[in-house]
């Protein structure tokens, strides 16, 4: 008999978010605006806090495009960003025209290194070009090391987009991750903590910004009765129907975090008395992680030789999925011609780690399937 998949990250329905959708539907709300896509951003103002405003967007590629845009990077400058991170952080520089520098890793957090940020910044500056925005990422929903990283940029004065795709109710000092940046950036792609299929936000300060980043995303249009432009736009808004997902799923986000949290705590639990494995794990009280994804790390030197790879393969013959860590971007085909700033870390992460089923729709069933197969493996 072959056992039913288990995934890395799922969709999880809560069970009002068909209502919110027949809802669009029933008052013919088919349109990339709409009750649902206003009601969504209300959610998540009032969700993030500290005075925010939400641009709701179709997808977190594309407000992190919007948001290179509004900090005016354009062809020719070059925007520092982290290594280790999903390529979408990345590609947007690229669309711009501009050029990316990478950022190696601190231990602590697996986020960008603000030693090797300053350094950077330094170099860059001194070589007579001066980075125009900086791109943070909090990876697997842990907080970067904002209190250091902002230090580093306003120092220099470069303004932060925060990458907070992962991170959506990770706080870092008590404070919500989206607002750390001057702008900030969330994803609802199929597999992050909740989901409107596709769809993105940009965090603004003020309502200025956010007004402009909708003027941006529906095709920049003048104030006029005619179709006119002063500026290139984007078709970048979120639908008013995946708004309604949206909606829905706020509902439960909370409650998300704490199965994912709980997953966290099952993989603690589970590598207790297994020698040469980390679970990954906030550093200190001032962390607050969603634990988006449950990440550890193997030393090969410890377990007898055993790898992460090893681990990988023994669990996808039980049919349950896990994934190597974020290969980061220094080391891809596409970028790996641009400056990097940094040890190994990054590196090391990458060859070690692995990321373990994580989803709020595990059951305790799934769980013993994985703690069997991981035992198993390590002859516990
Ligand atoms: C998912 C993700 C993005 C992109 O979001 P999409 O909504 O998939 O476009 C950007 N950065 C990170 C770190 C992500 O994980």
């Amino acid at each position: 008999m072959i056992e039913s998949k288990i995934w890395l990250s799922s969709p999880h329905m809560g069970g009002n978010e068909q209502q919110y959708v027949k809802e669009a539907f029933d008052t013919n709300w088919v349109a990339p605006l709409g009750p649902n896509v206003t009601g969504f951003e209300k959610d998540l103002e009032a969700y993030v806090l500290n005075d925010t405003h939400v641009a709701a967007l179709s997808s977190g590629t594309a407000a992190i495009h919007l948001g290179l845009v509004l900090l005016d990077v354009k062809a020719g400058d070059t925007v520092i960003c982290q290594s280790f991170t999903f390529s979408a952080s990345a590609n947007p520089i690229l669309y711009q025209g501009a050029t990316p520098i990478f950022i190696d890793s601190e231990k602590e957090t697996w986020n960008m290194c603000p030693k090797a940020l300053e350094e950077a910044i330094i170099d860059c500056t001194s070589k007579g070009k001066k980075p125009r925005a900086i791109i943070a990422v909090h990876l697997y929903g842990m907080p970067f090391n904002a209190t250091a990283i902002r230090a580093v940029a306003d120092h220099y004065q470069i303004p932060i987009l925060e990458d907070s795709a992962e991170a959506l109710g990770s706080k870092y000092k008590g404070q919500m991750c989206g607002t750390f940046g001057d702008l900030g950036v969330l994803s609802f792609n199929g597999n992050k903590i909740i989901t409107t299929s596709g769809g993105g936000a940009l965090v603004a300060p003020t309502k200025e910004l956010k007004e402009k980043a909708v003027f941006f995303a529906t095709q920049s249009r003048d104030h006029a009765p005619h179709y006119q432009h002063s500026e290139i736009g984007y078709n970048y808004r979120l639908s008013n129907i995946c708004a309604g997902i949206g909606r829905g799923q706020m509902e439960v986000l909370d409650r998300h975090i704490a199965l994912r949290r709980s997953m966290h705590d099952f993989y603690v639990d589970c590598f207790l008395k297994i020698e040469g494995v980390s679970v990954f794990t906030e550093p200190n009280d001032d962390y607050f992680s969603n634990h988006w994804l449950s990440a550890i790390v193997v030393d090969p030197s410890k377990t007898k030789g055993k790898t992460r790879e090893d681990l990988r393969l023994a669990l996808e013959k039980h049919n349950i999925e896990s994934r190597p860590l974020w290969k980061p971007m220094h080391l891809q085909p596409v970028f790996e011609k641009y400056p990097y700033y940094g040890g190994a870390v990054s590196n090391q992460l990458f060859e070690n780690g692995l990321c373990l089923p994580s989803g709020s729709n595990l059951d305790s069933s799934d769980r013993e399937r994985i703690r069997k197969v991981i035992e198993l493996f390590f002859e516990v």
